[in-house]
């Protein structure tokens, strides 16, 4: 409606919502893992979050994974049904990757010396004390019978990766139905940042998640829903 009227509406993608992987991890849905990394490198930025992870029926959720949507999702291609009013937004994909490092608070070279301390005590009694045992028994399950003490130097790289460089490629995101944010809206450049009044019409005010402005989880979006309400009802002439 409001495009129609003149209003520069920018690009609306859901944001902080949960990513589906390509690869089915289902049988591990269900597993929180606590304090992880998520580092995504995509068309030359860096992108990093962190906190819980969880992973789903279709992929994975949590703090970590949410936070890192926010910031990668605009690099998916939109496809907009526009038959049904912007309510069933959908990607068509475009590959992406995140990383995960599940010990980020273990460095690599610490993370040698547990693993690699010539015991002769299995891996995943090794890692218990980091991750749970279903996870453990899902990454290292082709290393269950080797001595990894006597593994080549390339491929005691690999298995520290799988830990510290964990590769996912993501499918698609959770639609807008599910996301906890709307990124995009109204456009900043057309509103009077003091007064948050449109600004070639007087006494229309945006505000909230109607406008251009999101942000992570933590409650900012709340925050930037309350001061620009403020604002506007502050300044609105009755
Ligand atoms: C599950 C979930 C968890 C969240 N958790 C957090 C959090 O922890 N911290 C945080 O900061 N943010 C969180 N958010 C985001 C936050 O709630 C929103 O950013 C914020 O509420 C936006 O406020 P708003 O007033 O702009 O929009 P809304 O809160 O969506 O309010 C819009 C209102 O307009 C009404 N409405 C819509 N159309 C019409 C119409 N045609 N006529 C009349 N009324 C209409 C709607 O019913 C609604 O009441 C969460 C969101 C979700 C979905």
């Amino acid at each position: 409606m409001l495009a129609k009227k003149g209003i520069q509406i920018t690009q609306l993608y859901p944001s902080l919502v949960s990513i589906e992987t390509i690869y089915d991890y289902s049988n591990l849905s269900g597993i929180s893992i606590k304090n992880v990394s998520v580092r995504a490198n995509i068309d030359g930025k860096k992108y990093l979050t962190s906190g819980d992870m969880l992973f789903t029926q279709k992929g994975l959720s949590g703090p970590a994974i949410i936070d890192m949507s926010s910031y990668i999702v605009k690099f998916q291609d939109l496809k907009t049904d526009t038959s049904s009013n912007h309510k069933n937004l959908t990607y068509k994909g475009k590959n992406l990757e995140i990383s995960i490092d599940f010990m980020p608070d273990i460095s690599k070279n610490q993370l040698e010396d547990i693993i690699f301390d010539s015991s002769k005590k299995a891996l995943k009694t090794k890692l218990s004390a980091y991750l749970p045992e279903r996870m453990l028994k899902f990454l290292f399950e082709k290393y269950e019978d080797k001595d990894i003490n006597n593994i080549k130097k390339e491929e005691k790289e690999k298995l520290l990766n799988i830990l510290k460089n964990y590769k996912i490629a993501i499918k698609n995101f959770s639609n807008i139905k599910s996301a906890i944010v709307t990124k995009g809206g109204v456009s900043l450049n057309q509103i009077s940042p003091s007064t948050i009044q449109f600004k070639n019409i007087q006494n229309l005010y945006f505000a909230g998640e109607c406008l251009d402005i999101d942000a992570l989880t933590g409650g900012y979006n709340l925050q930037i829903a309350f001061s620009t309400v403020y604002l506007a009802g502050n300044n609105a002439k009755l």
